[in-house]
């Protein structure tokens, strides 16, 4: 069977089944194209959270995103067509570790990225993206009347917010990243610059300080996507410093402009565990529980607090 013919048969029951099917820009392009909803954990989470008045959501990401639908969903059944996709940095953050660092820190806010367990998320006071974590912390330290939060558990992130937003962040833990954007080098931007001298340069704040550094933009995925979109008539080239399904994308939505990826083989193996075959199985078997993402309603009531809290604040 075409990659056409599985996603004629795929909107087919999806529409039959009235199910909706949510997608990160870092899926493989053919799943972006039959999403009803396409962006990044922000993006994802709200939609999750406003837009889908159906019993089934199949979630094409991590297995964090499919959790905050569950939380945010906790009537409805979030299934993942591959629950062997696992973000290794949410794995870097364990509920006992803030626990801990809240402990020796007293008084001081928990921030914590998106991309952790819902077991984390329980223990924090606010989440953010890598969209919004700049005006997060800025208003949860000013809710809290400190100069510092708590953040993880990614490093990079949590500098970049220091960074901007003169709060210090304590790292929760210190070597906290994600493999994907960690491993862009500066020799690797030198490079690209001087192959492409023309082209602007866009990178994630997951990137090290050095990398981010070099860059003519520092923006998550969503905010990538739109300074590629708001871009001058004159900006025909850029080179993109995050994973490869965005790029993709944007070479797809925006033809009239070239993008180099800032270093081969930027690809998050984990969101593509993800197949068309899946998708389809999942849509034929909705009552399959292997599949299905149930985050306990212990955990999920404390750990709605502040996921609905970043969705007002942002
Ligand atoms: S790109 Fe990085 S942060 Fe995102 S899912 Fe993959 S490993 Fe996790």
């Amino acid at each position: 069977m075409t990659v056409k013919q599985l996603q004629e048969e795929i909107l087919t029951l999806k529409k039959q089944n009235d199910v909706i099917i949510l997608a990160h820009y870092y899926q493989p392009i053919e799943i972006q194209e039959i999403a009803d909803y396409i962006g990044d954990s922000l993006g994802l989470s709200r939609t999750s959270n406003e837009k889908t008045n159906t019993d089934y959501i199949i979630f094409a990401g991590v297995d964090f995103m499919a959790e905050t639908a569950s939380i945010l969903n906790q009537d409805k059944h979030v299934l993942i067509p591959n629950y062997e996709s696992c973000c290794p940095m949410a794995a870097f953050l364990t509920p006992e570790m803030v626990i801990d660092f809240k402990q020796k820190h007293p008084g001081l806010p928990v921030v914590v990225y998106v991309n952790s367990t819902a077991a984390v998320k329980a223990e924090s006071d606010i989440c953010c993206t890598s969209s919004n974590a700049v005006k997060i912390t800025e208003n949860i330290s000013k809710e809290f009347n400190v100069k510092s939060v708590l953040f993880g558990p990614d490093a990079n992130l949590a500098d970049y917010t220091e960074q901007m937003s003169k709060i210090k962040t304590i790292k929760m833990p210190k070597s906290g990243h994600c493999y994907v954007h960690s491993q862009i080098t500066v020799g690797d931007i030198e490079i690209g610059r001087e192959r492409y001298p023309e082209a602007k340069l866009l990178v994630h704040p997951e990137c090290v300080r050095e990398v981010r550094d070099l860059a003519d933009f520092v923006g998550s995925t969503a905010h990538m996507y739109n300074r590629v979109k708001d871009s001058s008539q004159d900006e025909k080239e850029f080179i993109i410093g995050t994973e490869q399904g965005l790029v993709e994308r944007i070479a797809q939505d925006f033809q009239d402009k070239t993008f180099h990826l800032a270093k081969d083989k930027l690809i998050c193996y984990n969101m593509k565990k993800h197949n068309l075959e899946l998708i389809k199985y999942l849509l034929e078997n909705l009552d399959d529980k292997t599949f299905e993402v149930k985050v306990p309603s212990e955990i999920a009531k404390r750990a709605i607090e502040p996921i609905e809290k970043m969705l007002k604040y942002s």
